[in-house]
């Protein structure tokens, strides 16, 4: 099923897992999934690393077993910055052969250590060319705060309604830990004519190295309230664990009560967070 017709009916929770790492064998994700398919999330995407130092094949054999073996549906993540337009065709041509019919197309990140390869400079000539070699639901990544390199929120959101009109069908925000960011920038996108659905990217913070890490890589802000429960959990790993899971928890009520299109959960391959979290809003879903 292509996931952009789900929002025709409902509002959509859906997970996002990523890859073991190389050295670690594959088994390990399917004990992941069988926790986080009692959650009956409505999709689940599996990243993958635009760096070249991930388990890439992987993705293709995850995104497949969460379609073909849990009959969930599924996205496959595919970043076009350093793969040429033969390496796209081979790996659409792997995702046909395994029925899975969404993919989130994006750029990724530019590796200083890795020369471009040239045929996909952004996300939208990706898009297009996606569009032109198969029937595939097309995503697209957002950015509520603007993206890190962009010099300006206007010249962003004129480049996602590029990117929206070169083909995508749906679209996943970056985390954002402060609403209005979220609400702002759908003001923006509705004035620049985006009417594709903007489902929220949601990660829940449990510890202070992962922010960190957030705020140097997509340059997310961090609410004053945010940092002061940051300061007085970090030094006790469980009430910092069950914090980010509550702060999450609130930013998700209000996206609901606000009519949010869905939720995109960062699951960070966590399922006793998802399952936390679940439990705290699965009533509003069916509300
Ligand atoms: P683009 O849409 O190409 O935008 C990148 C920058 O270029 C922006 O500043 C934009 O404004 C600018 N731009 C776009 N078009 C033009 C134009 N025509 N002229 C001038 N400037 C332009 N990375 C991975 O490697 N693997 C993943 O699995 C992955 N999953 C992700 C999932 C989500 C939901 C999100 C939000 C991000 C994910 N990323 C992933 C990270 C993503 O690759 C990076 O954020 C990357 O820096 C930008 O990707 P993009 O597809 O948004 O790029």
């Amino acid at each position: 099923m292509k996931t952009a017709e789900l929002f025709k009916i409902k509002q959509v929770l859906s997970f996002e897992i990523f890859p073991p790492k190389r050295t670690a064998s594959i088994d390990t994700m399917y004990s992941t999934l069988d926790e986080l398919k009692d959650l009956h999330p409505d999709f689940i995407s599996v990243t993958y690393g635009a760096g070249g130092s991930a388990n890439n094949n992987a993705t293709l054999e995850i995104a497949s077993a969460i379609k073909n073996s849990y009959g969930m549906e599924s996205v496959a993540h595919l970043p076009g910055i350093n793969l040429s337009q033969e390496d796209v065709l081979f790996l659409l041509n792997g995702l046909k052969r395994n029925g899975i019919e969404n993919i989130l197309a994006l750029r990724g990140d530019i590796n200083p250590d890795i020369k471009p390869c040239g045929d996909f400079k952004y996300a939208s000539e990706l898009v297009s060319f996606i569009k032109e070699h198969g029937n595939f639901n097309i995503i697209s990544a957002c950015y509520p705060e603007g993206h890190p390199e962009s010099n300006s929120m206007i010249n962003d959101i004129r480049n996602l309604k590029h990117k929206v009109d070169a083909g995508t069908d749906q679209l996943i925000t970056q985390l954002f830990l402060d609403n209005s960011y979220y609400y702002a920038f759908q003001e923006r996108a509705a004035i620049a004519g985006i009417d594709v659905p903007i489902e929220a990217g949601i990660m829940p913070v449990v510890n202070k190295k992962q922010i960190e890490r957030m705020v140097t890589l997509c340059g997310v802000n961090l609410p004053k309230k945010f940092v002061r429960m940051m300061e007085r959990y970090e030094d006790n790993p469980i009430a910092m664990r069950d914090a980010g899971i509550a702060y999450a928890v609130d930013q998700i009520v209000d996206l609901f009560a606000q009519g949010v299109d869905g939720i995109h959960l960062y699951t960070m391959n966590n399922p006793y967070i998802a399952q936390k979290i679940y439990e705290a809003v699965y009533r509003l879903l069916a509300a």
